[in-house]
């Protein structure tokens, strides 16, 4: 008779799964950054706070005024796969949101020391929440302003390797701007701020887009931006390109923007480059600050768990009339250049 061989397979504890995804989610300080980042935006604040310390190492933080949480969604926000963006399966195709995976959180209080503040505009009190590798150490009522505040300190605290992999605080400073532009640049109409060991780094009043153009990248931005415009049944494209003679020989500021969300496009990329074919001198790049706005239907973000990357429908069209529509504003600037201000 055979032996019954006994079974081996287990189901990991949660705060087993969390620090595994934590690994994917939270690579460095500019992670937890973007997270926070985009769940301020997410719950619709119109002023939005970042305090770093170290570089991020020590502490960071992301204060907002917006929709704040109830007393069971501060304790539920922690917990893997918990999420008020969607519901069921076809809801991604619908997304109007920058989360929708329900795990950043979890994963970053499973590697570091949180304290969450947050309230709603109709509750008289608020709740504090601290939570430590995934433990809840304490949850308390108390009197605080509308909005979400997430404090993280002590990233990788208990994952040795993970800390001693940080990069020089320079180098980690240089993530979290990088993290803290797109963002921005994304919203415009928020008004942000940003301090690093208690300095003012950024502070940026809502306005257009070539405002907050300027207020990141200096008053010179504004003289090198050509506007482009195209709108078509599957993209309307918005956004600014430099002027060829103000090209590069590093690639820098180059931004795509589909649906609010900053992504990393090579292929769009290229469809730029093609549009300054024979303008611009060799080895040199633009700069670009595109936004692209397509049906979310025909476009897929759910491919790697920090939704940099994109899948688009129609990919072929897309190239076609990105290109076309930079070449129209390249041209139109070379007959009557452009320099109304409030575009
Ligand atoms: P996701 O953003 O993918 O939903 P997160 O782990 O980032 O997952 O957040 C979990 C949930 O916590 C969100 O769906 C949202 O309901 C709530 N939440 C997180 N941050 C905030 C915030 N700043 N203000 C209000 N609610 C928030
Ligand atoms: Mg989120």
């Amino acid at each position: 008779p055979q032996l019954l061989m006994s079974s081996i397979i287990q189901l990991l504890p949660d705060h087993v799964a969390n620090q595994i995804a934590a690994g994917e989610v939270v690579q460095r300080p500019a992670s937890v950054v973007k997270e926070l980042l985009e769940n301020a935006v997410d719950a619709r604040a119109t002023d939005i706070k970042l305090i770093i310390k170290d570089a991020g190492k020590a502490l960071v933080q992301v204060i907002d005024n917006g929709l704040g949480m109830s007393v069971t969604d501060a304790r539920l926000c922690f917990e893997r796969h918990a999420t008020s963006k969607i519901r069921q399966a076809e809801d991604l195709f619908s997304l109007h949101t920058k989360g929708f995976r329900g795990e950043a959180l979890a994963s970053i209080a499973a590697i570091a020391h949180v304290e969450m503040k947050t309230k709603q505009d109709q509750e008289e009190l608020g709740n504090y929440i601290i939570i430590e590798g995934s433990k809840f150490v304490s949850q308390e009522v108390a009197v605080l302003p509308k909005g979400t505040s997430f404090a993280v300190k002590n990233l990788f605290f208990n994952i040795p390797a993970r800390r001693n992999f940080l990069k020089s605080d320079t180098v980690e400073y240089r993530h979290v701007v990088d993290e803290f532009q797109r963002v921005a640049l994304a919203h415009p109409k928020i008004h942000f701020t940003f301090y690093h060991n208690g300095s003012e780094m950024f502070n940026l009043s809502p306005g257009t887009l070539r405002h907050r153009i300027v207020a990141v990248f200096g008053s010179k931005s504004n003289e090198k931006l050509i506007p482009v415009q195209e709108e078509t049944e599957i993209v309307t494209i918005e956004g600014f390109v430099s002027k060829p003679e103000f090209a590069k020989k590093s690639r820098g500021e180059q931004f795509f923007f589909v649906n609010n969300r900053f992504i990393k496009s090579g292929y769009l990329h290229h469809a730029v480059m093609a549009a300054y074919e024979g303008i611009l001198k060799d080895g040199t790049q633009p700069s670009y600050f595109l936004n692209l706005t397509l049906p979310p239907h025909t476009i897929d973000i759910n491919i790697h768990p920090t939704k940099t990357e994109i899948k688009f429908d129609d990919e072929q069209a897309l190239y076609a009339i990105l290109r076309a529509s930079i070449k129209h504003g390249l041209g139109q600037f070379n007959v009557a250049p452009i320099l109304d201000f409030e575009r």
